[in-house]
C-alpha cells in the first residue's frame, strides 16, 4: 500500500496545475502524435501554472498535408496553396493548408507557429514569411 502511496506521489512529484485544461502536468516530457513523439519543456506562466498539460498538448499536433509528419505546438510551419485533401485549412480567409518545414524548399516560406488557442486546439499564429515581408519592404 505505501508503496503504490510513494509511486503515485513520486509520478505526481513535481507537476503541476494546467489552468486552461485542469490537468496537472510536468513542465517537460515526451509528447506524441501520428506515432511521432518530442521532448519538449513548457514554458511556465508566471504563477508557476502551465495553460495545458502535455497529454492535452499531444492532443492538438496536427497531420503536415503534404508529408504527414506530425507537427507539434511550438512548431514552425509553412503555409501551402492548392487543394489537399484532410488538410488543415488556416482560417476563413486565408484558403492556405498547414504544412511543416520539411516540405519547403525555401525557409522564406516560414509563416508562423502552430500553437494552442482558447478552445484547446491549435491554430496558426502567423508571422510574415519572407515573401510577405519583401512585398512590404520599400524599395530601395
Ligand atoms: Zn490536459
Ligand atoms: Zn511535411
Amino acid at each position: 500500500m505505501m508503496y503504490w502511496l510513494r509511486l503515485v506521489a513520486s509520478f505526481f512529484g513535481g507537476s503541476v496545475k494546467a489552468v486552461k485544461c485542469g490537468h496537472r502536468s510536468r513542465k517537460s516530457g515526451r509528447i506524441s502524435a501520428f506515432g511521432d513523439s518530442v521532448f519538449t519543456h513548457l514554458k511556465a506562466n508566471s504563477d508557476g501554472t502551465l495553460d495545458y498539460c502535455l497529454a492535452c498538448l499531444g492532443k492538438m499536433a496536427i497531420q503536415c498535408s503534404l508529408c504527414k509528419r506530425a507537427i507539434f505546438v511550438g512548431d514552425p510551419i509553412a503555409l501551402y496553396h492548392g487543394t489537399q485533401a484532410s488538410a488543415v485549412i488556416v482560417g476563413p480567409t486565408d484558403s492556405a493548408h498547414v504544412g511543416c518545414m520539411f516540405c519547403t524548399d525555401s525557409a522564406a516560406n516560414h509563416s508562423g507557429f502552430w500553437v494552442p488557442d482558447e478552445d484547446g486546439k491549435g491554430q496558426v499564429q502567423r508571422i510574415l514569411n519572407g515573401f510577405e515581408r519583401a512585398l512590404l519592404a520599400p524599395d530601395c
